[in-house]
């Protein structure tokens, strides 16, 4: 056992705790980020070999956390318009239950961000009070103008590329960078949606249209899934954890994985027990303590951090540890296009249409949703995946289908708001353990009426830009309705004034532990209409390390 002081101890290095070691270090505090998974470096995404369409992100030991699934929802037989299905495999899910996929993330330094598309999204401010304007979900304790100027600087530190010209997100400031030109494919996407009365506007992205803050434009390669090489894409490890680095101030710890917040008898957490990769157990303290694992994670270690002075758990108080779970709500309609469109190339996700995103914009559904044009999204970007989705027949026939389709796949993803409810929540697994003997998250989901309703105009929808773009004839789609797979997940720690409803109070502080804070999606009272977690989280973490400076100056930690 060691022991080391720290102003603050992070748990976690992606997007809230990645950006939370900058906001505090740049005040001269001195912080210790511990991280679960490796640290990678840009050089070894390789994009050049002759295998990289089956070859994902690089694996590691330790790249992935382990975690299990409650019972899985039954699906309604009148709903077959909502199931997954390919032209090649027919039905995706053959089961009357919803299937399980995957929570997609990855352990490393840097978190999720390591595989994320660059989506760099601000949330609608009216999404942020679905209690009182329609009844559901949560408010935030917060305003989207007590959170602008931290979009602002988030943006300034990852490099967000995009259109200043929003009506509806108020600005103070313009984008660090210009938007990206649409690829040839969004441009027919573009052409579909002005049909239908839509407006498709550049997508914000944390990916350089010029080269900035040392690092290079990007060369759209679409491959941002697999890590990029180039470090144009704005993940936590190149833009926050190497300027908090960079202060001299933050150390990091890869391959450490926390095992244990120790609560105290004064309302405190004195110390963090972690093991290093060697099996070695070390326990550290800080002034603060800050949670940083994510939705799924961040229940599990304080559920399981138990003592007698935490018997149901850190910050368990009010049981609300664990419950409120959003999960990805999300359907793609894919199609091949008339004209041979190079559609592989790009940034993933460069253009959005937002005309549905406000809280209110589906007629008779509360929470809204987004359309892109995402090629890659759905990892249709070589001739291994069009070989197995896409072209049909053996031999000579199934070559002539691979010569007449690769590069006119054309793909529409929807996101929507995910509404929590008492069904979805994530608990520890009564029998499932990890190697130190600490119970697995276990993710329980259920999608409700007014989700199946929102996906149901999303798959309408969908298809209605699909071929207004110049579509024939749909060979793909998935959905969220039979098959859980989602990558943005929140909820779980929510934040809010009332200590028995919620976890944190607006500035992510435990309503109980005193030098507790919690940052990451966890916080989030209600997702938003589809629009991407990463830049809100990032600037909660900077308004929360904000506001522990201004209370450590006062003496009040
Ligand atoms: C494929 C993919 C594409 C995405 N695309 C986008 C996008 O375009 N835009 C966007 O905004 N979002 C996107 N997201 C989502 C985004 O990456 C996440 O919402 C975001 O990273 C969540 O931040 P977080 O801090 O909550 O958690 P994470 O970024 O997941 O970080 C949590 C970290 O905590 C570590 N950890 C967990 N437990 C412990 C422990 N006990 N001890 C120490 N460390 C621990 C984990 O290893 C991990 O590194 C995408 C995600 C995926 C998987
Ligand atoms: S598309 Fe751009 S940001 Fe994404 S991996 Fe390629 S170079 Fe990097």
């Amino acid at each position: 056992m060691t022991s080391t002081d720290f102003d603050a101890v992070i748990i976690g290095s992606g997007a809230g705790g990645g950006a939370s070691a900058w906001g505090l270090a740049q005040y001269g505090l001195r912080v210790l980020l511990l991280e679960a998974g490796p640290a990678y470096s840009p050089s070894e995404y390789r994009l050049d070999r002759k295998e990289w369409e089956q070859s994902s992100f690089p694996d590691r030991a330790r790249h992935k956390g382990r975690y299990t699934f409650g019972e899985m929802q039954e699906l309604q037989p009148g709903l077959k318009g909502l199931r997954s299905w390919n032209q090649v495999r027919g039905f995706l899910n053959n089961t009357g239950r919803r299937a399980i996929g995957a929570y997609h993330h990855m352990r490393g330094v840097g978190g999720s961000t390591l595989v994320f598309s660059g989506e760099a999204q601000r949330l609608h401010p009216g999404a942020m009070k679905m209690r009182t304007r329609f009844g559901v979900s949560a408010d935030w304790p917060l305003s989207y103008s007590d959170l602008e100027p931290y979009y602002c600087r988030a943006e300034r530190l990852v490099g967000v590329s995009g259109d200043s010209d929003d009506r509806v997100r108020f600005r103070s400031g313009p984008y660090p960078l210009p938007a990206h030109r649409l690829s040839y494919a969004s441009t027919k996407v573009e052409e579909g949606c002005r049909r239908l009365g839509l407006t498709l506007s550049p997508n914000p992205v944390a990916i350089l249209s010029r080269p900035y803050d040392g690092r290079p434009e990007c060369n759209y390669c679409a491959q941002c899934g697999r890590g990029c090489p180039r470090t144009d894409k704005g993940s936590i490890d190149v833009t926050f954890i190497r300027r908090a680095i960079g202060t001299g101030l933050c150390a990091v710890k890869p391959d450490c994985r926390v095992t244990a917040l120790e609560a105290g008898a004064s309302d405190n957490i004195p110390h963090v027990t972690y093991t290093d990769s060697g099996g070695k157990v070390h326990r550290v303290s800080g002034r603060v303590v800050i949670v940083s694992c994510g939705a799924i994670e961040t229940p599990r270690l304080l559920l399981s951090s138990k003592n007698r002075y935490a018997p149901d758990g850190v910050g368990n108080e009010s049981g609300q540890v664990g419950r409120n779970f959003m999960e990805t709500l999300f359907w793609f309609s894919s199609g091949l296009h008339e004209e041979r469109l190079g559609s592989f190339r790009g940034i993933p996700v460069d253009s959005i249409c937002w005309d549905f995103n406000g809280p209110d914009a589906i007629p008779g559904i509360a929470g809204g949703c987004r359309f892109s044009p995402a090629v890659a999204e759905a990892d249709l970007a070589g001739p291994i995946s069009y070989a197995q989705r896409v072209a049909g027949g053996w031999g000579r026939r199934h070559k002539q289908e691979m010569r007449d389709a690769f590069g006119r796949a054309l793909v529409i993803i929807a996101m929507g708001e995910s509404l929590p409810n008492d069904r979805s929540y994530i608990d520890l697994d009564p029998h499932e353990k990890d190697d130190a003997g600490i119970p697995l998250a276990r993710i329980n989901t259920f999608v409700d009426d007014m989700d199946i309703r929102r996906l149901q105009f999303m798959s309408l929808k969908a298809r209605e830009i699909v071929f207004a773009s110049g579509v024939k004839k749909i060979f793909e789609e998935f959905s969220a309705y039979d098959i859980f797979n989602s990558s943005h997940v929140f909820g779980t720690c929510r934040m809010g004034i009332d200590p028995e409803q919620s976890v944190v109070d607006q500035y992510c502080r435990s309503h109980r532990w005193k030098n507790l804070f919690v940052v990451d999606a966890s916080v989030f009272p209600s997702s938003g209409g589809g629009e991407s977690p990463s830049l809100t989280i990032e600037a909660l973490a900077l308004r929360t390390a904000d506001h522990i400076y201004s209370l450590a100056k006062k003496g009040e930690l």
